[in-house]
């Protein structure tokens, strides 16, 4: 049995580990919708987590850079939060047990990603570091008597008694129906990416928990902001595709066009390693004119040792990246905008907080920062599992509750329509003729996820500069 009125967390990612892990003694029950670290982006984060930890570096310096991949558009007080925890929250995952590389005399390796002016960037086991911290995290959650998981369950909506958030509903494999109560609910669900038809995402990451918040009432902000890699492994018909990552361009790989010309040459100072909105429009035009590649044979034999999930993504697919140009092309990756919070991660509605991706606090801006959300889900999660610490048990209450269920999901064929909508209206290059189109498209649908588009394209279309990821030609 689960201890009574638990805290319950929707999410079993960098979030929501992070979070339960901070709420301890209290009790937890983590749902998610598979087990251990699976359909979690966390787990496939490759690059690492940035943090002003090398010689000379300074959270200030981070937080700048923060701030100018974000178009300023960023909240500077969760700006100075994230950067200044963030060598905290690396020596935190350290005692969670995540072995971070090291060189030869023992310091940290730093990697060096677009959009940050050094190498800043701690990882684990080349660029499987969204594994190795997964399993630390799961690990300590599995030890840590506080907290318990239930798995493969879809959490399909909330429950409210006068106006506060007070547990979800669970939908089962089966079909199998129910409602679990809590002190307080926190959404720690991810991303959008699923919702377009070329995502970095796993599948899981289709916004329902985004959904869920908004349907009851709640706040979301900066639904625009989404986006997109600049080189996921292109394999034409597939959704979920293998990214190649960014810290590769900081090893030395150049984008080239098909005759070989670089891509980024001209196009920004930082040429390849240019802010990922300004690297992802290049690249979506060149695979609209002929295609985008990749050239790491600098890498060499040190390839497969560097970047061994790369390198096995690539090999999979018949493309030796140390002979070979890997074929890349934008995908979409993260969502900037969310379920509206404070800096704790309340949102607007009593009772439910967020964290993670789905939440937005407005620290990534109009564009994230490479390796910022690892960090946000450690730094933010860990700030909400304390606040929630001290919320006593909700006290026996004497009037209904209210149970709102989200919308019933798109058939396949909708679904796979919605995501080509969303990839050529809401993509790398937006124009509001294309997305006015699209509006009217999704209204006609029926699903919770025809909703959600609905919600983000308006968003588009009333912000009518473009800013960050949100470009638009007209
Ligand atoms: C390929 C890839 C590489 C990346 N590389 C980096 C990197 O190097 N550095 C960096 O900082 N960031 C990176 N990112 C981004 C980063 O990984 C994510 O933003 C971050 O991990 C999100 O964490 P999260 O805990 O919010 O969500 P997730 O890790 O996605 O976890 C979401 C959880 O919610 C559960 N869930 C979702 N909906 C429901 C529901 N309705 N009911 C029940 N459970 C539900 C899922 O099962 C899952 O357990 C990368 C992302 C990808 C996809």
């Amino acid at each position: 049995m689960n201890a009574p009125d638990p805290v319950l967390i929707v999410g079993g990612g960098i979030a929501g580990l992070s979070a339960a892990l901070g709420v301890a003694p209290t009790p937890v029950l983590v749902l998610s919708r598979a087990q251990g670290v699976k359909g979690a982006a966390s787990a496939m984060a490759q690059g690492g987590i940035a943090a002003a930890i090398g010689e000379g570096d300074h959270p200030a310096d981070h937080a700048r850079d923060t701030c100018v991949a974000g178009s300023h558009h960023n909240d500077l007080a969760m700006v100075d939060i994230l950067t200044q925890s963030a060598v905290d929250a690396v020596h935190w995952l350290e005692q969670q047990g995540v072995v971070f590389d090291r060189d030869a005399e023992g310091r940290l390796q730093l990697g060096r990603e677009g959009g940050h002016d050094r190498s800043r960037i701690v990882h684990a086991g080349g660029d499987a570091t969204g594994a190795k911290v997964m399993q630390a995290l799961v690990a300590a959650a599995r030890s840590a008597p506080h907290i318990q998981r239930r798995a493969d369950v879809d959490v399909d909506g909330l429950v409210l008694r006068d106006g506060r958030v007070c547990g979800v509903c669970l939908l089962e494999a089966d079909g199998t129906r129910s409602v679990v109560h809590g002190r307080a609910v926190i959404l720690a669900t991810g991303g959008i990416g699923g919702l377009f038809a070329q995502t970095s995402n796993p599948a899981d990451a289709d916004g329902s928990g985004l959904a869920l918040a908004i349907q009851a009432g709640a706040a979301a902000r900066d639904l625009e902001f989404v986006q997109f890699h600049p080189t996921a492994l292109a394999i034409p018909g597939v959704h979920s595709l293998p990214l190649v990552t960014e810290a590769l361009r900081g090893a030395g790989a150049r984008l080239l066009d098909e005759v070989g010309n670089s891509l980024m040459d001209g196009v920004h100072p930082l040429a390849d390693l240019a802010p990922r909105d300004v690297v992802a429009r290049r690249v979506w035009r060149a695979c609209r004119e002929g295609g985008a590649w990749l050239d790491a044979h600098m890498l060499g034999a040190s390839f497969p040792k560097q970047f061994p999930t790369v390198f096995q993504a690539c090999m999979a697919r018949g493309i030796d990246p140390r002979v070979q140009p890997i074929p890349v092309t934008p995908a979409a990756h993260f969502h900037m905008g969310g379920v509206a919070t404070d800096a704790e991660g309340r949102t607007s509605l009593p009772g439910l907080y967020a964290v993670g991706e789905v939440a937005c606090n407005g620290v990534h801006g109009a564009n994230r920062l490479a390796s910022n959300s690892l960090l946000e889900g450690v730094v933010c999660g860990r700030r909400l599992g304390q606040l929630l610490r001290d919320m006593p048990p909700a006290e026996a209450a004497e009037s209904h509750y209210q149970v709102l269920r989200r919308k019933p999901s798109l058939d396949a064929a909708s679904l796979l329509h919605l995501r080509d909508l969303m990839m050529q209206t809401m993509g790398p290059v937006r124009s509001g003729a294309a997305m006015h189109a699209a509006l009217a498209d999704c209204a006609a649908m029926d699903g919770w996820q025809g909703t959600l588009a609905q919600m983000m394209l308006q968003a588009a279309i009333a912000r009518q500069q473009s800013l960050g990821a949100h470009y638009r030609v007209d």
